[in-house]
């Protein structure tokens, strides 16, 4: 089992001056933004389903900024101000998904 990496690895020194390795599991790490790898707002790693994520649109994917730059793209698109293909093409798959709804 200490095989896995999920296992965080310390050295120790013994009080008789040995080397060990002592195993932690590791705690989970913090949701970051799709878009620009920020840590996602309003989230706690401890607790149920509803304290990991947000009920927002794009909620526990998606930064708030992100969320409301693809919005503004999205509505854009629908509205023929602007192409498809002038949308990022990290912002593209989100837009899509917007007006897939
Ligand atoms: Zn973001």
């Amino acid at each position: 089992m200490h095989r896995s990496r999920s296992f965080r690895r310390a050295q120790r020194v013994t009080s008789s001056g040995r080397k060990v390795i002592h195993y932690r599991r590791a705690k989970p790490a913090m949701p970051h933004c799709a878009i620009c790898s920020a840590e996602l707002n309003g989230i706690s790693m401890n607790g149920g389903r509803s304290r990991r994520t947000n009920s927002r649109v794009f909620g526990g994917v998606l930064c708030a900024k992100c969320t409301a730059e693809v919005i503004k793209l999205g509505s854009r698109v629908e509205q023929g101000e602007m192409k498809l293909n002038d949308v990022g093409i990290k912002r593209r798959a989100y837009v899509l998904q917007l007006l897939a709804h």
